[in-house]
């Protein structure tokens, strides 16, 4: 029998989901391996025990707290999919601004039927196994946690810096160019990918394990910054993880 997997989206942007979906042939290779019974991107959500729910999105209403609840109830593993299921990704940003004034700023009017509380990740709500780290994920990476999870093996993240990819592909550093990169403090596993498009690391993956014992440090003295300068910058994806 197929291995039952499903996607459920709660806020965000969807774009962890597009991922998935612009996996094309992977995708298809994936289908003669397991089931897909929910997929809201292409199919309207059922009800029924999944092996594995990878869910993403926020949390930010109180009806989504009961949906998550319920997916968790019936799904045997389940895991957050990108930065805003991880970890509040930048929906956290509206969290130390309390709602009223959020809607004023987004909608320029405070429309009180709009139901906007603080957003949280998953984790916040139900147990989480597993997470794909990203903003949006990584395709490759989504396909090797995956595999792992239907060989009943335990994914693993890389534990080290986006800096080590950077220097071995040799690309400049950011920090050269008078900018502050999160680099050193972010979990490696995207090549680099924002370096060699031109800019810098601004941490989607969430920090790593012991970002204080990392070599980096000296990067950081030689442009007069401390590792709490950077965590301020880690702000904008990992407001709901960094907690400054
Ligand atoms: S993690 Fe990023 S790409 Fe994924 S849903 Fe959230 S905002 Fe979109
Ligand atoms: S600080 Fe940023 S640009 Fe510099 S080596 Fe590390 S990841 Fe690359
Ligand atoms: S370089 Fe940094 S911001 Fe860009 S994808 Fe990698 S972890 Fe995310």
């Amino acid at each position: 029998m197929k291995t039952r997997i499903g996607f459920f989206d709660f806020t965000g942007c969807e774009g962890c989901q597009l991922t998935v979906l612009n996996l094309e042939q992977e995708l298809l290779e994936l289908l003669e391996l397991v089931e897909i019974v929910a997929f809201r991107e292409v199919m309207s959500e059922p009800s029924g025990a999944l092996d594995i729910a990878f869910v993403e999105g926020s949390i930010c209403r109180r009806e989504d707290r009961e949906r998550l609840r319920s997916i968790r109830r019936r799904s045997a593993v389940l895991v957050a999919l990108g930065a805003c299921a991880d970890n509040g990704g930048v929906n956290a940003l509206g969290s130390d601004r309390g709602p009223e004034l959020l809607r004023q700023q987004v909608y320029a009017s405070d429309l009180a039927q709009l139901q906007t509380d603080p957003p949280q990740p998953l984790s916040a709500v139900v147990p989480v196994d597993y997470r794909v780290p990203g903003c949006p994920i990584d395709g490759p990476e989504f396909l090797a946690i995956l595999q792992a999870l239907l060989l009943k093996r335990q994914p693993a993240l890389p534990d080290f810096a986006v800096c080590v990819e950077c220097k071995l592909a040799e690309y400049p550093c950011r920090f050269d160019h008078g900018e502050i990169c999160l680099g050193p403090v972010t979990r490696a596993g995207c090549r680099a990918i924002c370096i060699d498009g031109g800019d810098r690391c601004r941490g989607c993956r969430g920090l790593i394990e012991s970002p204080r014992t990392t070599p980096y440090h000296r990067i950081l003295e030689e442009h007069g910054l401390s590792v709490d300068d950077i965590l301020d910058q880690y702000r904008t994806f990992n407001l709901g993880e960094a907690k400054p």
